[in-house]
């Protein structure tokens, strides 16, 4: 911090992203990547512009990854906006549907960059307690509360919420925004994207980097009526008209037309985390029902800081919340097999 900063800037609290190890090679399950590359043809693409287009600019308005994206969720290409991944896209979403009049509600437990964006758009949010089981208090969600941020399936607990939930949801909040954060949809969930011809007021926000292995390239975007996505033109043109570059682009159509890839990638990975989830209750860990590449797990016996450190000395990298209520949960990204099989491993030697 510097006097040179702004008083507003001072204040802010900002987001402290998973570890990015340098220092050795870790199994690396503390930011929910994909383990597996992303489609030849992505690569291919992107080989291909770093080739012929590094001299121009890209097209600001990402027209044709816009239709593609339409065609593929049966939107009209005005119904789709696109950014530097869904942190950008729900970044310019806060700034663009919520206000000191309209704040925005979100859960205890839930993706921690809500409450950074929330601070930088010096809004009050509310936020409200997930119920014991970490399952949303749907309820509380229907009262007035301005707008809406939530997560499905959740961040960080893996639980997903049932389509009628939703719509609820949004019947109770039609004045106001509700944002369905779908990141981790791929893994097990319903999409809400069939609902947005019949509600105004839904956004849905996607992603890339998870279920198309795209993290390194960042493209996320949002789905929702037309006079959602101008509004959040109109912040994206305020403030860096060009949004994603020609290597993004040209890696973000070739992974939407090889959709069946990232299928058959999300397939493997739900196939993993079913048998991870039999082998950890096995040695004692209890889970949360979990619709995404990651399982939140606690341990009957041994605390979760303990068992983090305890990992990580033995190579294997996981996330650990030092935050009320979870400070006993370890998120776990599913990885491969073959790592899933060094978790294991790494767990039987420190439990015993
Ligand atoms: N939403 C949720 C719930 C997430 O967990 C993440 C990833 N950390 C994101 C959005 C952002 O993903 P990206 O910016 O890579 O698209």
């Amino acid at each position: 911090m510097s006097n040179y900063w702004n008083p507003f800037v001072q204040k802010l609290d900002p987001y402290v992203p998973g570890e990015q190890p340098k220092d050795k090679k870790y199994v690396k399950l503390n930011t929910n990547e994909n383990p597996y590359p992303p489609s030849p043809k992505v690569t291919a693409a992107i080989k291909e512009a770093v080739n012929d287009q590094l001299r121009l600019y890209p097209d600001p308005n990402c027209d044709e990854l816009r239709k593609k994206i339409a065609e593929h969720f049966e939107v009209k290409p005005s119904e789709v906006f696109i950014g530097n991944g869904s942190d950008e896209v729900l970044a310019f979403s806060f700034m663009t549907f919520f206000s000191a009049e309209n704040p925005v509600a979100f859960g205890d437990i839930t993706y921690s960059f809500y409450k950074v964006y929330a601070n930088l758009c010096s809004l009050s949010p509310k936020i409200i307690p997930l119920n014991d089981d970490f399952s949303l208090p749907v309820d509380a969600f229907c009262e007035p509360n301005g707008g809406v941020v939530i997560p499905n399936p959740n961040a960080p607990t893996g639980r997903g919420l049932p389509i009628d939930s939703i719509r609820r949801i949004l019947d109770a909040n039609s004045e106001h925004v509700v944002i369905i954060d779908e990141a981790y949809i791929d893994f097990g969930g319903e999409s809400v994207i069939p609902l947005i011809k019949d509600y105004p007021n839904l956004l849905v926000v996607r992603t890339l980097s998870k279920y198309s292995s795209l993290a390194g390239i960042r493209v996320g975007f949002a789905l929702g009526q037309k006079a959602l996505i101008d509004g959040l033109n109109t912040v994206k043109n305020s403030f860096n008209s060009y949004t994603i570059d020609r290597l993004a682009l040209a890696g973000a159509l070739a992974a939407i037309d090889d959709d069946a890839y990232s299928k058959g990638m999300a397939q493997q990975i739900i196939a993993t985390r079913e048998q991870t989830i039999k082998r950890l209750e096995n040695i004692g860990f209890t889970i949360i029902p979990s619709q995404s590449n990651f399982i939140f797990a606690s341990h009957t016996e041994v605390n979760a800081e303990v068992i983090f450190h305890a990992l990580r000395d033995r190579g294997v990298l996981v996330r650990y919340f030092n935050q009320p209520r979870i400070s006993n949960y370890l998120r776990i990204t599913i990885g491969t097999d073959e790592e899933m099989d060094k978790l294991v491993e790494a767990l039987k030697d420190i439990l015993n």
